[in-house]
């Protein structure tokens, strides 16, 4: 049935998918094994229709950004991904940028500069697409989301259209976290600013950024999540692990918060260096580090 659906809707153009298809490539950790669908919706009404096409059968899925704060399982997903990366438009209205879910961050960020538009610098290099960064208040730089976002589109639950203003945001954390809500588009608030200024911020910020993290290997990003009292990458620096590794994942030698993939590291890998690093910073600090990366279950 679902096979029906999927090649209507391709026929009229509203989505593209493909069957058994591999997540490795649509990560940035290059982890993953195959998905049952994985489906690109071509527009927001093929989104919400096919989301609700899902729930109505009660068929299990799960929403993609750009894939760079996940790690799937080696088994894959049994279900459906939804990638969003097709809903990438966005337009500036004098000083609001509206954006749609699977627009690019480093995108947007840049058209804004283009535009003489400043409040978008932290975000010029976080690899994420506009929902994604929604999703997990995605920050850098001291700067966050929750700075710049005036207001959200998203479906709840019941599959109605809501518009909000306050989302709830905390260190990579919003509201949609908590009501299961698909973000569809939000609009930013942004000003008028020197264009230098703004393109110098946004180089300084991409220079930093390459000077201390592994941005040329694949990662995704920070494993563990940074509160006042724990700096993760610090303890874990301290602890001597930079270098340790299970299979092809190792904490990066440049920025011990990280985990890199060698070349073929597994989700089995990954999940049982987490747990050797944790092991030993409770051993160690008595600190617990809690994943900021999400993993998602075969099931
Ligand atoms: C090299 C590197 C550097 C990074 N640096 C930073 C950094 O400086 N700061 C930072 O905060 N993060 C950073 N990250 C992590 C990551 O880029 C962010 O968390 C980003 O916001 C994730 O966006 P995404 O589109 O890739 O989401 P995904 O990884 O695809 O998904 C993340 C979560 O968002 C949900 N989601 C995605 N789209 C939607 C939607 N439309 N509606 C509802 N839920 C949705 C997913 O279901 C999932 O639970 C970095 C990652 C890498 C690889």
């Amino acid at each position: 049935m679902l096979d029906d659906y999927l090649a209507e809707k391709r026929s009229l153009s509203h989505l593209t998918f493909r069957e058994n298809c591999p997540l490795a490539s649509y990560t940035t950790f290059g982890i993953g094994g195959a998905a049952d669908y994985l489906v690109m919706p071509e527009t927001e009404e093929a989104l919400i229709n096919l989301i609700g096409y899902l729930r109505r059968q009660e068929i299990r899925f799960f929403l993609c950004g750009n894939g760079s704060n996940l790690l799937f399982d080696d088994k894959g997903y049994r279900g459906v991904v939804i990638l969003t990366k097709k809903l990438r438009s966005f337009r500036i209205v004098d000083t609001v940028m509206e954006a749609a879910a699977g627009a690019s961050l480093i995108a947007v960020a840049a058209a804004a500069a283009h535009a003489s538009l400043s409040g978008l610098e932290f975000a010029s290099s976080i690899p994420g697409t506009v929902g994604g960064a929604l999703f997990m208040n995605a920050g850098a730089h001291g700067g966050e989301m929750k700075d710049v976002v005036l207001s959200s589109r998203y479906l709840d639950a019941e599959g109605r259209i809501r518009e909000i203003t306050e989302h709830s945001f905390s260190y990579r954390s919003s509201l949609f976290q908590e009501n299961g809500g698909i973000v569809l588009s939000c609009r930013l608030g942004l000003h008028y600013g020197r264009p230098d200024e703004i393109l110098c911020k946004i180089s300084e910020n991409r220079k930093k950024r390459e000077d201390t993290q592994p941005v040329k290997m694949k990662s995704a990003g920070s494993v563990f999540r940074r509160t006042e009292s724990c700096i993760p990458a610090k303890l874990i620096d301290e602890a001597g692990l930079k270098g340790l590794s299970v299979g092809d994942a190792a904490v990066s030698e440049k920025h011990a918060g990280f985990i890199v993939n060698r070349g073929n590291a597994t989700a089995a890998d990954v999940l049982s260096l987490i747990e050797k690093i944790r092991e030993r910073i409770l051993l160690q600090y008595g600190k617990e580090l809690v994943c900021e990366i999400r993993y998602i279950p075969e099931r």
